[in-house]
């Protein structure tokens, strides 16, 4: 069993936390061409009364990169890293400071992989200290308190902002802009964040976990949308380049045009694994429709029905089992309780 006790006592009735910072919004300055991260000058915002009395914190810089530069192989290294940092039983809590556009990504990945008993908790901001109304210091607070709560790390890995704690299995990015942006579709946050006060109201019951292993992700992964007349050329195209596992975000209950049934049935024949999402973006898929490119003839045609799981999120999932060296069996039964 892996021993992720703090061994250091703690500092007076301090809480010992990690700051992890990987870039984004919540680094970023304006110059007047536009907000971009100016290292020299741009430290995380936490100075003054950002970092609550309860909690001592140490900074570690993973990187400094606008999220969209965040691939899937950094952030496998990031969650090692985090992980590297439970384990060396020095902390209370983890926060991860990472720019909003792929946050939802990188936190969810490290929710199926780490086993932490500390929490681990993600932050960002929507605005800079360049604009009016920045975010960044009351959510790395928040985040803060958060982390620095034992039993948060019960709820998974967790997502803060704007005085909201999301789980990162249902965590999305909403808004563009809006401070209000990240939300759970369909279960809501789990919990608040009132001035000092963590308000803990919910549980995940589900959470999809990898076996223990150490983490390692296969690139061969595709990630195809689906409209009105559009996905067949897509999907083919991706199994031409010798992806081994598809998502295709499909129509409502997980139907799909007949060409792009077809397509899957080409992917299928060629040993790809296939799983069906939908472009809802709440909701589960299943095999109700059994027209051609419905969801129950996609079943047929040996595609996976992969429950109310995002398609963005399922990719890192494929990337990562079919990584640590899972077959289509071991994917299915994972994708079953969703
Ligand atoms: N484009 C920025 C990023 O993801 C947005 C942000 O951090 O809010 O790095």
């Amino acid at each position: 069993m892996t021993d992720y006790s703090i061994h250091d006592p703690e500092i007076g009735s301090l809480k010992n936390l990690a700051i992890v910072s990987t870039g984004g919004t919540i680094e970023m300055l304006s110059d007047g061409g536009g907000l971009d991260i100016y290292d020299s000058h741009n430290p995380l915002p936490i100075q003054g009364n950002v970092v609550p009395s309860s909690v001592n914190v140490e900074h570690i810089r993973f990187c400094s990169l606008p999220s969209p530069a965040i691939t899937p192989e950094i952030m496998a290294r990031l969650i090692l890293k985090l992980e590297e940092v439970a384990l060396s039983g020095r902390y209370h809590g983890i926060v991860v400071t990472h720019g909003t556009d792929t946050l939802e990504e990188s936190a969810f990945l490290a929710d199926i992989y780490l086993r932490s008993t500390v929490p681990v908790v993600f932050t960002a901001a929507m605005r800079s200290p360049s604009e009016m109304g920045v975010d960044g210091p009351g959510n790395i607070r928040g985040a803060l308190l958060t982390a620095s709560k034992h039993e948060v790390h019960e709820l998974g890995v967790t997502v803060v902002l704007n005085d909201e704690i999301h789980s990162a299995s249902r965590v999305t990015k909403t808004y563009t802009s809006n401070v209000s942006s990240f939300k759970s579709p369909g279960y809501g946050p789990l919990g608040f964040v009132d001035q000092d006060r963590i308000m803990l109201h919910r549980k995940p019951i589900l959470r999809i976990q990898l076996p223990e292993c150490k983490l390692k992700l296969d690139q061969r992964v595709g990630l195809v949308r689906t409209a009105a007349g559009l996905g067949a050329r897509e999907i083919r195209y991706c199994i031409d380049c010798g992806d081994r596992a598809l998502v295709v975000e499909a129509l409502g209950r997980g139907n799909v045009p007949p060409d792009v049934a077809d397509a899957i049935q080409y992917a299928v024949e060629k040993g790809t694994i296939v799983c069906i999402t939908s472009r809802c973006y709440i909701g589960r898929v299943l095999g109700v429709y059994n027209y051609p490119g419905g969801g129950a003839d996609l079943e047929k045609r040996g595609a996976i029905l992969a429950g109310d799981m995002q398609g963005h999120k399922l990719r890192l999932l494929l990337m990562a089992s079919l990584g640590i060296g899972l077959n289509i069996k071991n994917i299915r039964e994972l994708l079953e309780r969703f």
